[in-house]
């Protein structure tokens, strides 16, 4: 089977999105690039997170084509292959549709630098993107172009895009933007504006993330 280890993670973290509440339903989508070839495996259109097995996961070229599987990938695929094409260091794609993340998006407001965690996005604030309708061409460039490079994008009215360098990183970014998201919502309904780390300490918290957690290499 064509990219199986691939297909199988994103069925495996498609999976963890419910029980983490990143999502609901068959909202969001998710994606897996093989370094190697530049195929894509893409979570399929419309179908429950729990009955998504590894055929059903389509592999996808750079372009589009649909080189194996089935099912009728995302509606999201050109979300997904317009952030592949502008990040050729970005091999995992996670659409998610969290609500605190989708209240702030619906506000049209950026995720501010209100938690030295925002730096964990690559940038001292995540942009929200313009509407535009789901599943459009519209929408995926809106939402590169906002993204200018950061690794975490709101989506007016609508939700967030991660990325990583694995499916792991960029699913652990999604639960940390909706964590951070969650928090500022808190301040905001407790009627204050939260204080903002500067741009140094932002840049002090992104070098300490370097080194966190265990060295590269062990688990
Ligand atoms: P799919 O089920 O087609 O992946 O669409 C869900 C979604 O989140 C659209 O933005
Ligand atoms: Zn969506």
């Amino acid at each position: 089977m064509l990219l199986e280890r691939e297909r199988a993670a994103v069925a495996e973290y498609g999976r963890r999105l419910v029980p983490a509440r990143l999502t609901v339903g068959t909202g969001g989508n998710l994606s897996l690039r093989d370094p190697a070839t530049g195929y894509i495996a893409v979570s399929p259109s419309g179908m429950r997170y729990e009955d998504i097995s590894c055929a059903d996961v389509a592999v996808l070229a750079p372009d589009g084509t649909r080189l194996d599987g089935a099912r009728k990938p995302t509606s999201e695929t050109a979300l997904h292959l317009a952030f592949y094409a502008a990040r050729p260091d970005r091999h995992a794609v996670v659409h998610t549709h969290s609500p605190a993340v989708t209240a702030l998006a619906c506000l049209r407001r950026e995720l501010p630098a209100m938690s030295y965690l925002v730096a964990l996005s690559g940038r001292d604030s995540v942009p929200c993107a313009p509407y535009a309708d789901f599943g459009s061409q519209a929408l995926a460039d809106a939402a590169v172009r906002a993204a200018d490079g950061c690794d975490a994008v709101l989506l007016a009215s609508h939700g967030i895009v991660c990325l990583g360098a694995d499916l792991d990183a960029a699913f652990q970014l999604a639960e940390q933007m909706e964590f951070c998201a969650d928090v500022y919502l808190r301040c905001l309904a407790a009627g204050a504006e939260p204080a903002r780390l500067t741009p140094e300490e932002m840049a002090q918290a992104r070098a300490r993330f370097g080194t966190y957690g265990q060295p590269k290499g062990e688990k």
